[in-house]
């Protein structure tokens, strides 16, 4: 028997989905069938809660859901909530990190910012024991290492950089949300304490205050879906905007990124999502979720209720049936070729 290489493996994950078949014909054809079916599976899911520590972010209409899906060679598939806008928080730091990469090299970055998962928060006031360096640039400490590193002259230069990035990857000039900039700037305490302990040993050069901000504002670039499956999609299609045709990214940089992605996007639940779907993904407290699948596509997902680790319930549940759907785990299509 030869498995067909788009069926799910059987007993995988949810078995649920068995009794689901796609329509045969072309990819995009079950691309767009499987997010129905996805959507309608999980709209009536209310689990997780709101956030509240970044208060503006409790303002989120709980039910609002969208799923999209932008092909490399640039086709959007979307359903539910697409005009919706949140803000990126965390789903920012790969792609600052492979800027930061790109424009100072990896030995330099990892000079500063190290590349183990970490088993701790994703705000946790933790630094590598030996190195001093935070543990990889997902996670709190790591993002704001990579945002004190943005070059620049000034605080509106680096801010441009930074908005001249995010211009390039949406192919249209970025929002940044000023409610949760305030909001967040004015109970980031926290942040606040990860950045001195950093300076403390010496590990963040840079004004404290304006790195903040940089974070900060990087946290509060707004999108919709449809928007962050197509910044989703530039890391799936070797880093060229495939809308614009643009390069945004290095092969080098952006295997890094999509390398971090795999073993550290999803917190201190990242080894468990490797291993139940297996794609690189990172996610975001304003309810946003992404994965790449590697010259394939983009996925975004958008649900504001998080689970207790500060992701979306429903985006990740979504991304993972889409992944069971289309078999897309990067191990999933391993049978011998050669016997
Ligand atoms: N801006 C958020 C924070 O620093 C980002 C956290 C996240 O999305 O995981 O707490």
């Amino acid at each position: 028997m030869n498995p067909s290489h788009n069926a799910p493996i059987p007993g995988e994950l949810d078995s649920s989905f068995r009794g689901v078949s796609l329509p045969d014909g072309d990819a995009e054809v079950r691309i767009l069938a499987a997010i129905n079916e996805i959507h309608l599976r999980h709209r009536n899911n209310h689990e997780g809660e709101l956030p509240t520590y970044i208060p503006e972010l409790a303002n989120a209409d709980p039910h609002d859901f969208a799923i999209s899906v932008v092909t490399t060679n640039g086709h959007t598939y979307n359903v539910g909530s697409i005009d919706r806008r949140f803000t990126l928080q965390s789903i920012a730091n790969p792609f600052v990190y492979g800027l930061v990469l790109d424009l100072l090299g990896r030995e330099r970055v990892l000079q500063s910012v190290g590349v183990e998962p970490t088993g701790n928060p994703f705000s946790a006031i933790v630094l590598d024991r030996k190195t001093n360096r935070p543990m990889n640039p997902m996670v709190n400490a790591g993002a704001i290492a990579i945002a004190s590193m943005i070059p620049g002259a000034t605080p509106t230069d680096r801010l441009n950089r930074l908005l001249a990035l995010f211009a390039c990857l949406l192919d249209e000039k970025p929002i940044v949300n000023m409610q949760v900039f305030i909001s967040e700037k004015s109970t980031g305490d926290r942040n606040r304490s990860i950045a001195y302990l950093m300076r403390n040993f010496k590990m963040l050069e840079a004004n404290i205050d304006e790195t903040l901000d940089l974070y900060f504002q990087q946290c509060s670039v707004s999108v919709t879906a449809p928007q962050l499956a197509l910044m989703a999609a530039t890391l799936a299609n070797g880093g060229v905007q495939p809308r614009s045709g643009r390069e945004v990214y290095s092969r080098r940089s952006l295997r890094d990124v999509l390398t971090i992605m795999l073993t550290c996007g999803l917190y201190e639940s990242s080894g468990t999502w490797v291993h139940r779907v297996g794609i690189p993904a990172k996610s975001g407290v304003g309810g946003g979720f992404m994965a790449v699948v590697p010259g394939r596509m983009g996925i975004a997902v958008y649900s504001p209720k998080l689970d207790q680790h500060g992701t979306s319930v429903r985006g990740q549940r979504a991304c993972e049936d889409l992944a069971t759907l289309l078999n897309l785990h990067v191990f999933g299509n391993t049978e011998a070729r050669q016997r």
